[in-house]
Parts: C-alpha cells; structure tokens; sequence
C-alpha cells in the first residue's frame, strides 16, 4: 500500500491530501468507472485507490504486481509515516511523502523541509527488522544527497536504535504519538534518560537544532541504554566534552603523581642504599684499620726482644725500649742507648716519609722483607733497616673480634699493609 501515485493525466496525486494534492477530490478515484488510470511511482504496476475499515485512505497495487517496495508495506507503517507528516507540519515544516531521491538511489517516508528551503529531512518508519549495518548504509545515501536522516520505530528496542540518528515512539492513549526513548541529558558524569515529548514538540527540536544527534562518550546511568548516539541539547554535548577533558586532565595529573612518587621512592630507596653501603665501607675501613694495628702491635712486640738483643750486641749496652710507639718516630716503638735514640721498632709506612730525618740516623727494625722494601720507599736513600726474625711472618694477624676496637693510637696508620711494594731504593 501507498499514499502516492502517479494518474495518467493529472500526474503524482496523494491519498492521505483532501485535494490529493493537486486540486482533485477523493471521489475521482475512488471506485470510479472505467478505474482511474493510476500506476505505482516505484515500480508502475497500475494501482487501485483503495479505503480501510478505519477509513484511511491509501492505493494498493492491482493483482499481479511485481516485488515493489511499496507492495509490502504495512498499514502500521502507512499510519506512522502519517503521522510523522503531521507531526512534522505541527513543528512548522513542509512534509511530503514517500519522496523518491535523485535515480531513484532512496526513498524517504517523509521528506521534512524549512518553508524557507534552507534544509530537509528525512522522517523514516522502521518497523520491519533490519541490520544496523543495513540501516547505516540507508542513512548513509540520503547524507550523501544532502539529506540527513531520522529513524522513528516503536518496536521494543530495535538493535540498531542509537546507531543511526533515531527514537523510539509510543502511541499513547489519547495523547497521540510520543518519543519515548533516544532523548538523554548529561548529568555532571553520565548521560542520563531525557524526557518523553509528544512527537510533534521533539520535532519542533530537532527542526529548530534545539537537540541534535550526538556520539555518546561518557557512561550511561541505568535504565538509559547504553546507545551510541542519544538525542540531546548541544549544551550537555558541550558538558561531556568538558567533564571528559578534565577527567582526562585529571588522570594525567594522577598518573603524573603517581610517577612522581615512584621516583620519589627510588631515590629514597637509593639513598638508603648508598648509606648502607658507605656504611659497609666505613665498617670495613675500620676493620682494616684495626687489623692493621693489631698486626703492628703483635710485630712490634714480637721484635721487641730479638731487637734489643740486636742492640746489645752492637753496642755492648742493654738499650731501653718505650713501651709503645710514638708519633714522632712513624708510630714505631723507638729503643734509646743511654738517652740517645738508637733505633726504631717496626715503623709505620705511610708515616715514615714525614719522620724520615729523624729516622736517617737510627736502625730501623722490621718483621719481613716485604716490610723493609714498604719502608725503604718512603725513607731517606740508605736507610739502615734490619729484618729480625721475631717468630712472626708479617702477613696481617687475624683481626680482633668486634669490641676490642679501643687502640690507643692515631688514625692514618692504614697503608702498612697494603702499599704496593717498591723496590728498594
Ligand atoms: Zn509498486
């Protein structure tokens, strides 16, 4: 069934217009003799004018009419476009129906246009099933003529609702046809439902650009399905944009923080690292330095005896030994022959070349050739030095346990066990 044909003489006259738009009357179609010469605008069956039990009047294809787009269609679907075209006019537009597009590439249930020809639009009942993709692609050939496109069906939930510019409506008892999903509104996060309007004021919007056709970004608040686009005013598309941007901005700045603080801790965690670690060092630097005293005591005591021996028998005088060493002579034990200083007991190497004019005059005693080469490098040119045998190698002793570190020497004794050993000079 239709609303449009085309008449042999008068050209496209329409069943739904009192006039049938070109200054006729109903009556001059309808059961007329001989039939009035009426073909189909799709696909140029002859046709009949035809009316329902309801009285609404339409043309139907005579018997024998090929596949014709027009041919199919429900009476549901003609009372639906009807009312898109009413509506349509309610909102203050021009409204045709069932209008073909250029080589026959659409055809429009309603075409809407401004009085002004600034703009059209196409109304379109879908009630038959169809694939988004199918619709998509519909839609998709009116934009490419100019002619945007809007889906009206009041199926429960088509699934291609929200993927083209579309609502669904609902005819209400006594209060006409109604938009009763695809409004929304956005509320300080998420899209929320908009309201319900009869279909002649959602037109009036949508005519008027007061709601437009938007790509939802933000979440949904149930029960608004989560479709992709929604009908809304631009000022809450303007919202989402905004809320979305900070959010963004938001996140950055989390993720910046979070960052942040990561580092924050790594450096942290490095610093603790290097105080462990200088305090290993410093740990064990205090264990060398402590070995190494311990070592020079055990020489010096070690060296005692076999030194005096060694003095007694160049001299023929029993030599007096300090009890201890003494900074002035490179912390080694200095031994007298009378009150004058004879020779020194295991000196320190790394102290030597600071006493070294003290030392040139005297013997110096020592535990190891290893030793005596240490010292050799930093004294005066032919420094006397003997190598005793004092039962000792001079490889360092073991160091003392943890808490005997109470030496009553000065620091900067460190070196007498690990200067690189030189030659003697
Ligand atoms: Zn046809």
């Amino acid at each position: 069934m239709a609303f449009r044909a085309v008449h042999a003489q008068w050209g496209t006259v329409f069943a739904h217009l009192p006039d049938l738009g070109c200054g006729r009357s109903w009556g001059q179609v309808w059961r007329v003799r001989p039939p009035a010469p009426l073909t189909c605008d799709e696909c140029q069956h002859p046709m009949h004018a035809k009316r329902s039990p309801s009285g609404l009047r339409f043309f139907a294809h005579a018997p024998g009419a090929p596949e014709c787009a027009l041919a199919g269609e429900t009476l549901a679907h003609h009372l639906l476009k009807l009312e898109l075209a009413a509506a349509a006019r309610d909102a203050g537009a021009h409204a045709e129906l069932e209008v073909r597009g250029p080589e026959g590439a659409w055809r429009a249930d309603v075409l809407a246009s401004d009085p002004a020809g600034s703009w059209r639009m196409a109304l379109e009942a879908q009630l038959s099933p169809i694939t988004p993709d199918d619709i998509a692609a519909r839609a998709e050939r009116m934009q490419a003529d100019g002619v945007p496109s809007v889906w009206f069906s009041d199926r429960y939930r088509p699934p291609w609702l929200g993927r083209v510019p579309s609502v669904r409506v609902k005819d209400v008892d006594g209060g006409g046809v109604v938009v009763v999903e695809g409004l929304a509104k956005f509320s300080v996060e998420q899209w929320e439902a908009g309201p319900q309007v009869p279909l002649a004021e959602f037109l009036r919007w949508v005519f008027a650009s007061r709601v437009v056709s938007h790509r939802r970004r933000a979440p949904v608040r149930s029960p608004l399905p989560a479709r992709r686009t929604v009908w809304t005013a631009p000022q809450y598309a303007q919202q989402e944009a905004a809320y979305l941007e900070a959010e963004e901005r938001r996140k950055r700045l989390e993720q910046e923080e979070k960052r942040s603080l990561q580092e924050e801790r790594v450096r942290w965690e490095q610093y603790q690292e290097r105080l462990r670690r200088e305090d290993r060092e410093r740990a064990r630097a205090r264990g060398d330095h402590q070995g190494a005293i311990h070592a020079l005591l055990e020489r010096q005591a070690a060296l005692e005896k076999p030194a005096f021996e060694f003095v007694l028998r160049e001299t023929g005088v029993h030599p007096f030994v300090e009890d201890g060493g003494a900074a002035e002579f490179a912390m080694g034990v200095p031994m007298y022959v009378g009150l004058t200083p004879y020779g020194v007991i295991c000196p320190v190497a790394s102290r030597v070349a600071a006493a070294r004019d003290r030392l040139a005059a005297l013997v110096v005693f020592v535990a190891s050739e290893g030793e005596r080469r240490r010292i050799a490098a930093q004294a005066r040119p032919g420094q006397r030095i003997e190598v005793l045998d004092g039962g000792l190698t001079a490889v360092q002793s073991p160091r003392p346990p943890a808490g005997q570190d109470t030496l009553p020497l000065p620091d900067a004794i460190e070196g007498t066990s690990v200067s690189p050993a030189a030659a003697p000079g």
